[in-house]
């Protein structure tokens, strides 16, 4: 196989591997922000370095999986909604945190007061759903790393670079005037950042007027305070944190989404060159989703989390999501999950040679997807159920009944204990799925009593079939045998299963006719014909 057909997790561990030669350790890093508002959106960093990082080390290749929380970020806007440890949502209107805007996440308090800073809380909250699926990166806090004094050579080689810096950011961001200094202290009075006019080279400190700082399109006020701060107790501007954590971690790899790769980057690249002197990582550009046909926002509250989406498909259905190609913005139909789960059922499938994809490159591709979303391979070919299946029935039953029902119709034949592990936690997922996310024409509800009208061509095939159902039939069987109903009554099979469906449900469309029939029990169709 040509390193082109490899999957795109392969391709950049090859290339991550040929800079491994030069006797480093290659390091993958990825990042948040403890906002609070972080979503799968977000995800897709870690992702995107996870996979690599997976690739290299089924090679064998030594390497190192790093993921900051970037927590001495200033806080710029409260989210609408905030998660608390136990993955329950909060409308963020009764904590009033607006007050602490403009000061670092990790000098603000836990809104929940479980935890010793907004940024411990968040960063648990984010950290909980990375790790549920596996993923498993080595936690660092960007305010220890100030603390231990890691950032200071770089803060150094950006001051005594100072004309280099200037010039560097005049060249990308035409607000910034040619005296800016890409750093700035944390008040002592109100804890929140301050532009610096100089600093210290010997001392090691830089000098500040708290007069404010503009955040998004607000303002926040400064205190007056005017004074010296060590250079640990404050922070370099996002365009030159990042290199100087690439070099802190001495980065290989580092994913990004479009909107650093358009924008902080290319300063990055440069600040890596001009004043570290390193070589810059190799970068990686994934695009945004959409979750239905929207962008998730925070201020609006419309954001998913892991945790949500755990509540509705298994760890290794989300991770396969983030395997796919990353260049194509794609829309995540929640209403739609089934296809996701069916796509990654059938890539399963394929894996073990039970079932075919259309092209050979896409036999590869599925098998490597699946591979790679699989923390622990298994033996041999999970028994998964139908997801939308799963969904119908658990409108009907409860789980064990549920489980009952599959057996006696042979969907179970030699399931193995993983199986039905398996298939308890789909039956809980299809069920929260069905009354949250499901469209509404997947919905209904089993029909005690007749309430449609049915013509007279109608009322005979039904007749029939309750006739017929007195036999035993498999689903095969009775799927032809309402084909033949529908004939020998000069009935449009169309127009016969609408009437069945309007009989047992009260609704015009519903599941698989004759796995439906078979699945609520012959005698319920028979009870409900005998009533028109
Ligand atoms: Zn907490
Ligand atoms: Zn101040």
């Amino acid at each position: 196989m040509t390193i082109e057909h490899l999957h795109w997790a392969d391709q950049l561990a090859e290339r991550v591997i040929e800079r491994s030669k030069e006797k480093i350790i290659p390091n993958i890093k990825c990042q948040q922000t403890p906002s609070g508002g972080k979503h799968i959106g977000n995800l897709n960093d870690v992702a995107r370095a996870f996979f690599v990082y997976k690739s290299l080390i089924e090679q064998k290749q030594k390497c190192t999986f790093v993921h900051t929380s970037d927590d001495r970020d200033p806080m710029k806007e409260v989210p609408k909604r905030l998660m608390d440890l136990k993955g329950d949502w909060h409308d963020s209107g009764i904590f009033n945190f607006n007050k602490y805007m403009g000061m670092p996440y990790c000098r603000i308090p836990d809104p929940f007061k479980c935890c010793n800073s907004w940024s411990e809380h968040f960063t648990k909250v984010w950290m909980q759903g990375v790790n549920a699926l596996g993923m498993n990166p080595e936690l660092y806090s960007v305010d220890q790393l100030y603390k231990d004094g890691k950032f200071e050579p770089y803060i150094l080689k950006i001051f005594k670079n100072i004309k280099k810096a200037s010039g560097i950011v005049t060249k990308y961001q035409s607000t910034k005037k040619e005296d800016y200094i890409p750093f700035d202290a944390i008040c002592p009075k109100c804890g929140r950042y301050a532009n610096i006019d100089s600093f210290d080279l010997k001392k090691k400190t830089v000098h500040f007027v708290c007069s404010g700082k503009s955040i998004k399109e607000k303002i926040a006020e400064g205190c007056g305070f005017e004074g010296d701060a060590p250079l640990n107790e404050g922070k370099l501007q996002w365009r030159f944190e990042w290199p100087a954590l690439m070099c802190i971690f001495n980065t290989t790899y580092e994913p990004m989404g479009k909107d650093h790769w358009e924008g902080s980057w290319k300063t990055a690249v440069d600040v890596m060159n001009v004043i570290f002197k390193k070589e810059p990582p190799i970068p990686f550009v994934y695009e945004f989703f959409l979750v239905d046909g929207k962008k998730m926002s925070a201020s609006k509250g419309d954001v998913y989390t892991v945790q949500d989406m755990l509540k509705i498909i298994e760890p290794e259905i989300l991770l396969f999501f983030y395997v796919k190609r990353p260049e194509k913005q794609r829309d995540l139909e929640l209403s739609r999950i089934f296809q996701l789960v069916e796509e990654f059922d059938f890539a399963e499938k394929v894996y073990f040679d039970v079932e075919r994809a259309r092209t050979e490159n896409r036999e590869e591709n599925y098998k490597r997807m699946y591979e790679l979303c699989m923390h622990e391979l298994p033996k041999k070919c999970p028994k998964r159920i139908d997801y939308k299946f799963l969904a119908t029935l658990s409108q009907l039953f409860d789980k064990e009944t549920i489980i009952k029902k599959l057996k006696d119709l042979g969907h179970l034949d030699d399931a193995e204990k993983s199986d039905i592990e398996l298939l308890k936690k789909r039956i809980d997922a299809a069920n929260y799925w069905i009354n949250k996310y499901a469209p509404e024409e997947m919905k209904f509800s089993l029909q005690d009593s007749v309430r449609a009208k049915f013509d007279e061509k109608e009322v005979k095939a039904l007749k029939l079939l309750a006739k017929k159902l007195e036999k035993k039939y498999n689903e095969a069987e009775l799927s032809e045998e309402i084909y033949k109903i529908a004939n020998d009554t000069g009935i449009a099979p169309k127009d016969f299963f609408k009437a069945c469906y309007k009989l047992l449900i009260n609704k015009e469309r519903g599941p698989r006719l004759a796995s439906f029939i078979l699945t609520i029990g012959k005698n319920k169709v028979i009870k409900l014909v005998s009533q028109i």
